[in-house]
């Protein structure tokens, strides 16, 4: 877990706010990657601050650029890049820290923003908010045209969770949902001979009509009617 730069306390998995002392921590490439800022500026606007974004360079496996924003430190993933940086940052993930998840998940506290759709830098149109491999929690704006936005702190929760073999549970459990829908359509298939069984047969062994031998309620009272006034 993070600490504040400033005082040291413990920062909360998806906030770079420190809930002591109000200051900002740059989290998410701290102490993962050195990256250099290749350009000041570009034409992406950053969605939250409404002011350009910076490209910086990851140099993952040469040249890795992702833009940033410099107020916010919210970061902007072209299509796959996101995918390919955790891939890059997390390895040798081969069993899920159940432990470890469930603190992750019980730490989430409300984001530093309110719930609304933001704009994607690039085509400022409307992005969707998705929780990120189904169940981590951090909830990424995505343009399917452009990207991923991750707000600060996001990209550090995410690592974390990956770290704790997060996406290693979402999948078992992905996997154990599609088994338990198989199961059900199995036995579903089996019950069917039941439910085709004919109804039962209209006429007797002998061809009469049973239906209509069905004791008329008012022939009966009649009968037993004319009985007790014998
Ligand atoms: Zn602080
Ligand atoms: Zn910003
Ligand atoms: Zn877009």
């Amino acid at each position: 877990m993070a600490n504040c730069e400033n005082c040291s306390a413990p920062l909360p998995p998806n906030s770079i706010i420190c809930g002591y002392c109000g200051s900002r921590n740059d989290t998410d490439l701290k102490g993962i990657h050195r990256f250099t800022v290749t350009e000041p500026d570009t034409e992406r606007i950053c969605p939250r601050c409404t002011i350009s974004l910076q490209t910086i360079d990851l140099k993952i496996d040469g040249t890795f650029l992702i833009e940033r924003c410099e107020r916010c430190l919210g970061l902007f993933f072209d299509v796959g890049e996101l995918e390919a940086l955790i891939k890059a940052s997390v390895t040798h993930v081969y069993q899920a820290d159940r432990h470890r998840i469930t603190e992750l998940n019980n730490n989430l506290r409300n984001n530093d923003y309110p719930t609304a759709y933001i704009k994607c830098p690039v085509c400022s149109t409307m992005m969707s908010r998705v929780n990120f491999g189904a169940r981590s929690g951090v909830i990424i704006d995505r343009c399917p045209d452009h990207g991923v936005w991750l707000d600060g702190g996001e990209l550090r929760h995410l690592l974390e969770w990956v770290k704790a073999g997060g996406e290693i549970l979402s999948k078992k459990r992905e996997e154990e949902k599609k088994k338990d829908e198989e199961r059900l359509k199995a036995q579903k298939i089996r019950r069917v001979p039941y439910s085709q069984t004919p109804p039962p047969a209209d006429f007797d062994l002998f061809g009469h009509d049973i239906k209509s031998q069905a004791p008329d309620i008012f022939k009966v009272l009649y009968k037993v009617a004319r009985w007790l006034v014998r």
